[in-house]
């Protein structure tokens, strides 16, 4: 059991699916009979219509209202329905029931520390080799510049990613970390795919990885990001991302952090060359370390971009809106141990990032502040978004907005105000 999990209400050990809302912490009771929901008004209104469901769908259904687990089967079985509004109708009863009629996003700024990476994954418009016209490192002055300017728009989190790049130094991403640290001890430093601090433990740091990941926190790491998990079957793996980390590898890095106290979010990159059965299983592996350590707090699948794709992804075409809604719902009705469902509007657009809070969703990301890695590989939607903006999203789709934090804590009266110029920037 993970060391933070006990109910903050009256300091039992959870013996149910666990939720964590408006910084209550973990419960220890069924979500329908929480105190922390009753605390907070919420009721859980919402019911099935089993008329407005096809049959087939029916037994999971009365297994998702009877808060049962459903299996992979199941969840194979509703990524092959076509009645999306029936997989919606199941999925906003798992919605609501963790997270009552609130939505989420956070206040963030991503920076790509560089995009020179030492591999050649096939999906990746972004990573270059040194030699390359679009490679880009940025100087520690450069970044540390980036996020004090942001600080004034009141962010709670930079988010921070790069490519493998195979001559920074150890001391570079530790001073790295002591300068953001040292520009606001609240500022919340997400950082590093799991594939990256392999990679620093194997090649730069050349220590295990839990030692790794306790330097990089002793420095000012906060969390590690969900990136790199693509699909976890090991032939797709191999076809789109040849030489990275395999599926074990990359949750062990989660396991470990986890371990350590540590929370992170998921990913899953999908519309490519996988199968609907590679997504259930992926969607397994997850839930399956999620019962183990308790550990993710958010779920943020994102569809393969493929403007810029070639060789053996040059065919693919960008998955549909009926999918992606798709996608969510099932991932919402399968991850019933995985609080938030976040909708990465960088990829859906804000638009359709809207209509999948009726499809499970109950975060929308945030505003970002400048994307890189979808906008290198052809992706049109803005690279920001404003608070207004997202929050103007939720409220259209009858939810109530609450900014939240790096774990989806809600913050209560503790936004700042905008530069009035970015309110231009109300777009999608
Ligand atoms: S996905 Fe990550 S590891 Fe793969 S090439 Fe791009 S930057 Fe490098």
């Amino acid at each position: 059991m993970a060391r933070d999990k006990v109910c903050k209400k009256n300091g039992n050990s959870p013996k149910f699916t666990l939720h964590n809302i408006r910084g209550h912490g973990f419960c220890c009771k069924p979500q329908a009979a929480c105190a922390c929901l009753a605390a907070e008004g919420v009721t859980l209104s919402l019911r099935m219509n089993y008329q407005l469901i096809p049959k087939e769908l029916r037994p999971i259904a009365e297994k998702v209202e009877a808060q049962q687990r459903i299996s992979e089967a199941d969840a194979l079985s509703l990524y092959c329905a076509n009645d999306l509004n029936a997989l919606g109708m199941i999925a906003n009863v798992v919605r609501e029931r963790a997270n009552g009629n609130y939505a989420t996003y956070i206040h963030n700024r991503y920076i790509n520390y560089s995009n020179i990476c030492i591999l050649s994954c096939q999906f990746c418009a972004f990573a270059a080799k040194k030699r390359d016209a679009h490679a880009f490192e940025y100087a520690i002055d450069e970044i540390v510049r980036v996020v004090s300017d942001a600080l004034p728009l009141g962010i709670t989190e930079v988010h921070m990613v790069g490519g493998l790049h195979p001559t920074l130094k150890k001391e570079w991403y530790l001073d790295l970390l002591r300068r953001l640290r040292a520009l606001d001890p609240q500022l919340h430093i997400k950082a590093f795919t799991a594939i990256e601090v392999r990679h620093l433990a194997q090649r730069i740091f050349r220590m295990p990885i839990r030692d790794t990941l306790e330097t990089l926190r002793d420095e000012g790491l906060g969390s590690i990001t969900g990136g790199g998990a693509e699909i976890f079957d090991p032939g797709v793996r191999d076809q789109i991302c040849r030489g990275k980390e395999t599926a074990a590898e990359w949750l062990d890095v989660h396991r470990t952090w986890h371990s350590m106290g540590g929370r992170s979010t998921c990913t899953m990159l999908y519309g490519h060359i996988e199968t609907l059965a590679h997504r259930a299983d992926h969607l397994r592996q997850l839930r399956q370390l999620q019962d183990e350590t308790g550990g993710f707090t958010g779920f943020v699948p994102f569809a393969f971009e493929p403007s810029q794709s070639h060789g053996i992804l040059a065919h693919i075409k960008r998955a549909s809106a009926f999918d992606q809604l798709r996608n969510l719902a099932v991932s919402r009705i399968y991850l019933d141990n995985i609080d938030h469902l976040t909708a990465y509007w960088v990829s859906l657009g804000l638009p359709l990032a809207q209509v999948s809070l009726s499809y499970g969703v109950d975060d929308l990301h945030g505003t970002i502040l400048e994307e890189k890695i979808f906008h290198m590989a052809g992706a049109t939607t803005p690279q920001q978004q404003t608070v207004a903006a997202l929050e103007h999203a939720i409220r259209e789709a009858g939810r109530e907005p609450v900014q939240r934090d790096s774990h989806y804590r809600h913050l209560n009266g503790t936004r700042q105000v905008e530069r009035p110029d970015e309110r231009e920037l109300v777009c999608a």
